[in-house]
């Protein structure tokens, strides 16, 4: 006996069976019991997330001899049947418009929906699927029929990109009910993914229906795709580590691992872990959506550390929470910019060669670095200013904690405000000193009494005061220099 897809089997057969889409299910259930099906539908979203299964649905329901009062079709007559299974029946006509696209089947079809049903009481319904891909002159002959429907021909459209349709057949659109499809989630995908192996007696790890579900990528019909892919590898459980072999998915160890590299900024170790990931047979673009994922998930976590997003296997909880502890917010919205960049440059896509690019991705993250100086260089020029609080208590970045306690190369409130200048040679000795003193206080503003004099010497101490804790800090951390240079700092008083 032929193995029968799990995506076949398991189609649904009824409305209420559709997952997530029951925006459309729902109206199309009550508009065939209120008998006011409409003339033409415009099912829009994503692939396999149900457009042509709720089509057949609705197809089903309309001819049904059994149809429950409630609007759902038995699914299992004869007439339903042949529907359910995508077969072409005398009443229900389903068209790939991907390889029929031409005028001339345009035109047969408008000839064939002169005829009415074939009974008193019947419908018939044409289902084109891809209908993006059809010509603007298959179109002017649909839009011939729609002007004019027969009575009982009904017209479901099904497409992947509406906006395309938009384009070549606007005219159309304006005849169409149309419907906006649903990317399914995870959690429903899962939950799917463990109904269909309950059927078929077949027990499973929660890890592997989530790694699954996942790489579905809100496809329903994917998610089942794939299960009968590791399905082929298991035998009677289906296990995380088959499903992580089969889909090719990076373990979340894995990036636990690499997230402890970049903390550490282990720059080295950057080169073996790709080599491995590639060794491994692993492919480096789905890698990186993993890891986007995870340093997403990492700063929702250290946002809001009650609030641990599905998604994310309960061995790697753990080491996430910690995770999301080291690295500042500032920094994981940096690294998750860095991500999006190369995604947004389309350079990642287009290449044959991702390893590169992900090697630099990486190190980029790993020297990520230069806001700890920074964050040290604010506390030590604001501790001049007040030097109970001063940062020079402990010398700055004397304990670089791997990759903690950075911080966004945003200015605090603090008592200092950092702003850059016009560049030139010789930038720290711009530096002043704050103390209390604007620029509107500089010497030489009338001021009769001796205390400018005083004033100027207050000013110039806390000037060398300044200065000299800024040459001590970068002694002791030699970084400060490269960030003072290179950023172009002026740090004014307040
Ligand atoms: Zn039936």
């Amino acid at each position: 006996m032929s193995y029968l897809a799990l995506a076949r089997k398991y189609r649904p057969r009824r409305f209420g069976e559709v997952t997530t889409q029951e925006h459309v299910s729902e109206t199309l259930r009550r508009a065939v019991v209120g008998g006011r099906v409409g003339h033409a539908y415009l099912f829009c979203g994503p692939r396999g997330v149900g457009k042509t299964t709720l089509a057949r649905v609705l197809a089903m329901a309309l001819n049904c001899p059994r149809r429950s009062d409630d609007g759902e079709p038995c699914g299992e007559c004869d007439d339903c049947t042949p529907v359910w299974a995508g077969r072409t029946s005398l009443d229900v006509v389903e068209i790939d418009a991907a390889s029929n696209r031409g005028v001339d089947d345009a035109r047969e079809l408008r000839e064939r929906a002169m005829y009415a049903p074939s009974d008193e009481g019947r419908h018939k319904v044409y289902i084109l699927d891809e209908a993006h891909m059809l010509t603007r002159e298959a179109w002017n002959a649909l839009l011939k029929i729609l002007e004019e429907p027969p009575p009982r021909v009904i017209f479901v459209f099904a497409t992947t990109e509406a906006r395309k349709i938009q384009q070549s057949a606007s005219p159309i659109l304006s005849r169409c009910q149309r419907f906006d499809f649903r990317r399914i989630g995870t959690s429903d995908i899962v939950a799917r993914l463990a109904t269909v192996l309950g059927s078929e007696g077949i027990s499973s790890e929660p890890a592997a229906l989530l790694a699954i579900a996942r790489k579905a990528n809100g496809g329903m019909r994917d998610g089942l795709s794939l299960l009968d892919q590791v399905l082929a590898l298991c035998s009677g459980v289906v296990t995380a580590d088959a499903a992580l072999r089969v889909l090719g998915v990076v373990a979340d160890e894995r990036y636990v691992e690499l997230l402890e590299i970049i903390g550490d900024r282990e720059h080295g170790r950057v080169f073996d872990f790709v080599e491995r990931l590639t060794d491994e047979g692993h492919d480096l673009v789905e890698f990186y959506h993993g890891l986007t994922r995870r340093l997403r998930l990492l700063l929702r976590i250290s946002l809001g550390p009650d609030n641990v997003p599905e998604g994310i296997s309960e061995e790697a909880r753990e080491p996430m929470a910690r995770l999301a502890g080291e690295f500042s917010p500032g920094d994981l919205v940096r690294m998750l910019a860095m991500c999006s960049e190369i995604e947004s440059q389309g350079s990642l896509m287009r290449t044959g060669r991702p390893r590169l690019l992900i090697e630099m991705l990486l190190l980029r993250m790993s020297y990520l670095d230069r806001t700890v100086g920074l964050e040290e260089l604010l506390k030590a020029l604001g501790g001049a200013h007040d030097p109970g609080e001063s940062a020079l208590g402990r010398p700055p970045a004397a304990e670089p904690k791997p990759g903690g306690a950075k911080a966004g190369a945003i200015a605090g409130p603090g008592r200092g405000s950092v702003r850059r200048t016009g560049g030139g040679p010789a930038r720290r000795d711009r530096i002043r000193g704050g103390g209390g003193r604007g620029p509107a206080e500089a010497p030489g503003e009338a001021d009769p009494g001796g205390a400018t004099g005083a004033r100027i010497g207050a000013a110039a101490a806390a000037e060398s005061e300044r200065q000299r804790r800024l040459r001590e800090a970068i002694e002791a951390e030699p970084r400060l220099e490269s960030a003072v240079a290179e950023l172009d700092l002026e740090v004014v008083g307040r």
